[in-house]
């Protein structure tokens, strides 16, 4: 052998081992990866496991909150206040009643012509107004001015098909989905403003006197006659249909329930309100906590950045605001310990808030053999000019597509035990004993994320059904109320008439 030649053969055979190595390396880097991968899956999966003894608990400590937030002021976490709804609509209403509901970027009013229990709603007019962006940070004048004259110029575009009959004010229920003490169905002060409202001068002074003011400097004849809540809005709302409503539910960008208390067992009112009867309670239950919730370091993370730190513990682990945003702290976690996206973490990743509950439903219902939409919205969510993720793996995606069902299904079954400590509080959650009939409970549910999250509402139904057992929950219905809410403020108005003692509402 020449000496050209066994340099040749050297080299060759030093190459072949490199590049060996090589590729041993990356297996073992890559199966490296992979089993840490796993085991941060695992250990998400067992820290948030809800098995049907805990959701007992968590039940358990819901019901005990109830009644110690009806028992007295500040008595728990839950703030468990009177709306002073005590009736809610029947079907016999009748007449033109309008809605107004302030609690976003938007506002929408609404005109409905009631019928009474044979027709019903006879038509109805909704329009939705955004509210340019320096009113929602200005003086109240100007938020309410630009309200109250939407709603004149509302009113002045009627057509034929309303009726208001002469000589009667026009009645308005409003709903404001902020924190407000209320006083009285219509009157309540404003606590404090949030999803990036804060206007001057506003807190503690009565939101419905506000807004009166401003109706009447434009001067438009209508009354406030009554103020609620979205929650309570689509408790009333969804009953108008059907009877047996009892408990609504919001389950959107945030969370909160409300249901039908009876009177006598209120004991913080006693002596402040007839002690028969019932009173729809506003739970706040986005407050709830108990140290029988499942909660992880993404939780602890996520609490500790928000903007409202140890407030609102059960609304950051259910609602749509903040499932999007766990999820995107695992997958940080998971590029950083696993590199889940390759060596380098996509910078974007580390953005909060950047991953939106809606998108982690678009990945999470991906039916796609190779995970396609997955695929997509990694790409369309971390990838840039500069740093691009390349095409995952199919691996990557199957761990993604898991952290959103261990994530989604942990928030839904909790928002379950929730339901089922309220069934509980109210006796509704099993069935009659020595063969007498059980009573039907509804549920009204409203919210983007029960609403478009299909997994996350099919596993709440679910869950229900598994705490509650096959015989009691066959009484018990969970429907979707959509849009129960506008309705529901023109229904209460209804309800609550200043006409009702003078003959018909
Ligand atoms: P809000 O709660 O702000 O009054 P919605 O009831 O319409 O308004 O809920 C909007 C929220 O619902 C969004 O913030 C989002 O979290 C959630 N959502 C909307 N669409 C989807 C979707 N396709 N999948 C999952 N969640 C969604
Ligand atoms: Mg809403």
């Amino acid at each position: 052998m020449g000496k050209v030649a066994v340099t040749t053969a050297v080299v060759g055979a030093a190459m072949a081992c490199a590049v060996a190595a090589l590729v041993v390396r990356h297996r073992m880097r890559s199966s490296g990866r992979c089993a840490r991968a796993a085991a941060l899956l695992k250990e998400l999966e067992e820290r948030c496991a809800t098995p049907l003894g805990k959701l007992r608990q968590v039940a358990d400590a819901m019901m005990v909150e109830m009644h110690a937030g009806l028992a007295s002021e500040g008595g728990s976490k839950l703030k468990m206040l009177i709306s002073y709804v005590d009736k809610l609509p029947t079907g016999d209403e009748t007449g033109l009643f309008y809605a107004l509901d302030l609690g976003g970027t938007n506002f929408r009013v609404l005109r409905v012509q009631l019928g009474g229990k044979e027709h019903r709603v006879v038509k109805k007019e909704p329009k939705e107004v955004s509210i340019p962006p320096h009113l929602m940070v200005g003086g109240s004048d100007e938020l309410f001015d630009f309200i109250a004259s939407a709603l004149a110029e509302f009113v002045a575009s009627e057509g034929e098909d309303f009726h208001i009959p002469v000589g009667r004010q026009r009645e308005l229920g409003f709903t404001f989905s902020f924190p407000v003490r209320q006083t009285s169905i219509a009157s309540g002060t404003l606590i404090k403003w949030t999803k990036g409202f804060n206007i001057e001068g506003t807190v503690g002074e009565d939101v419905v006197a506000e807004l009166t003011r401003a109706i009447e400097r434009q001067c438009l004849d209508m009354r406030v006659s009554a103020l609620v809540n979205d929650t309570i809005g689509t408790l009333a709302g969804a009953r108008y249909y059907d009877n047996d409503v009892i408990v609504g539910v919001i389950l959107g960008t945030g969370t909160n329930a409300a249901y039908v208390e009876r009177a006598h067992a209120i004991p913080k009112w006693h002596g402040l309100l007839p002690k028969s009867g019932e009173m729809v309670i506003n739970m706040e239950w986005g407050n709830f906590r108990s140290s029988h919730l499942p909660t992880t370091d993404y939780d602890q993370t996520l609490d500790t950045e928000s903007l409202n730190p140890g407030e609102q513990i059960f609304e950051k682990l259910i609602s749509g605001m903040y499932l999007g945003e766990i999820l995107r702290n695992v997958l940080l976690r998971l590029a950083n310990e696993a590199a889940l996206f390759g060596d380098s973490v996509p910078p974007k990743l580390e953005t909060p808030f950047i991953l939106r509950t809606p998108v982690m439903s678009a990945m999470h219902h991906d039916n796609s053999p190779d995970l396609k939409v997955v695929g997509t919205k990694l790409k369309e969510l971390f990838g840039g000019m500069i740093t691009f993720i390349p095409n995952t793996s199919l691996k990557t995606r199957k761990v993604v597509v898991q952290a959103c069902d261990i994530i989604a299904k942990r928030g839904a079954r909790l928002a379950a035990a929730g339901i089922v400590g309220i069934l509980k509080k109210i006796g509704r959650d099993s069935a009659a004993k020595d063969g007498g009939d059980t009573p039907r409970t509804v549920v009204a549910i409203d919210g983007g994320l029960y609403e478009h999250y299909n997994i996350f509402s099919e596993c709440l139904r679910s869950t229900v059904k598994e705490m509650l057992g096959e015989e009691a929950s066959a009484s018990v219905v969970i429907k979707l109320a959509n849009d129960g809410s506008s309705i529901g403020a023109a229904l209460l108005a209804a309800s609550h008439s200043q006409y009702l003692d003078v003959g018909e509402s």
